[in-house]
């Protein structure tokens, strides 16, 4: 595929490491092989996802002309933390609207991402109602400051639109050179899916590489039909974008049984991954989202739903900076 026409900003620096994870693998049993792909060790402040998708995304911001970024997210969002720090390193204004998705969880003094939002100097932060209609707040932010004569860009939350899943699109060449260039035979890839971006993306840009590995989406806010809508409809805009195929409805794979009550809440079997993962790999998942999605890895292995011998990847998308803010709850 051809990503040479879209306007990028560089922030990766070569790939992240792929690794084995030998401890866990023997103390899930020893039956299925068991890697990790860290994109937790991505650059940008703390590390995650997200830079991926800013690549392209503050690439066509500043491609415009753009002097503010507006974007949006939960409380303790990942996606707003980066998109604040590469603004910071882009020297343009970056403006934060905050949804409560879990009503009085907004606490101006938490730490976490929060802390973060306060420490790199959030032009302004914006904090709204669970439920409310982001899009509308993130405009109303933008007539403002078009009215003070800044040029606002607008990222909506999680960076997913067809623009930021290009750089997970981007990720699945990345992958493929790994695993070519290290004769590994992967047989499944398992990746959290909350805004889409990273789950389309990933689907997309592997379906373009022919690469016939099967992507499993964990949900981290969403039950199972509206998470598969909302993936598949993202990896068509992106398909048109990218001038592939539509990439078939049946790639699409997501499931909701380690959601438990919703978004950002915790769950037992989260914690046991998050703890698992640090003492047999040294490796810090986050309760959000890898946490989660690691606890279904971990339910997989376990029933047998990978066959014996395979060789599993887990894609790390970050978020470890929010563990501080649950730390009674984990230890
Ligand atoms: C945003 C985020 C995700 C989910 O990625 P989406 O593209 O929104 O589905 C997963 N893990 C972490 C740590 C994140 O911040």
């Amino acid at each position: 595929m051809n990503f040479t026409n879209f306007p990028r900003r560089r922030y990766l620096d070569g790939a992240t490491p792929l690794e084995p994870m030998p401890r866990l693998s023997k103390a899930l049993g020893g039956k299925v092989d068991l890697w990790i792909k860290r994109d937790d060790l991505l650059p940008g402040a703390a590390g995650g996802n997200k830079t991926r998708k800013l690549e392209f995304l503050i690439g066509e911001a500043v491609e415009q002309g753009a002097n503010s970024l507006i974007t949006c997210g939960a409380v303790q969002s990942n996606h707003c933390r980066l998109t604040l720090a590469w603004a910071c390193k882009e020297g343009i204004d970056c403006h934060l609207i905050l949804e409560e998705r879990v009503p009085g969880s907004y606490d101006p003094k938490a730490g976490g991402n929060n802390f973060l939002f306060q420490l790199m100097g959030a032009a302004s932060i914006r904090v709204v109602p669970g439920g409310s209609d982001m899009l509308a707040e993130m405009q109303k932010t933008a007539e403002e400051l078009k009215q003070k004569g800044k040029r606002p860009y607008i990222i909506p939350g999680g960076g997913s639109n067809a623009t930021g899943a290009l750089g997970y699109a981007l990720f699945a060449e990345e992958f493929m050179g790994q695993i070519n260039e290290g004769s590994l035979k992967v047989d499944s890839l398992v990746v959290p899916s909350g805004s889409a971006g990273t789950h389309s993306g990933v689907v997309a840009g592997l379906f373009g590489n022919n690469a016939g590995i099967p992507v499993i989406g964990m949900n981290v806010s969403r039950k199972k039909d509206a998470q598969e809508t909302l993936v598949h409809n993202l990896a068509l805009k992106l398909s048109e974008k990218l001038s592939i195929a539509a990439v078939p409805r049946e790639l699409v794979v997501c499931h909701d049984e380690y959601l438990g009550d919703g978004y950002s809440r915790p769950t037992q079997s989260m914690k046991e991954a998050v703890l698992l993962f640090a003492r047999q790999e040294g490796i810090l998942l986050d309760p959000v989202y890898s946490g989660k999605a690691a606890a279904g890895l971990l339910d997989f292995v376990r029933k047998g739903a990978f066959a014996e011998g395979s060789t599993v990847v887990f894609l790390h998308t970050g978020g470890d900076t929010a563990l501080f803010v649950y730390q009674d709850y984990l230890v």
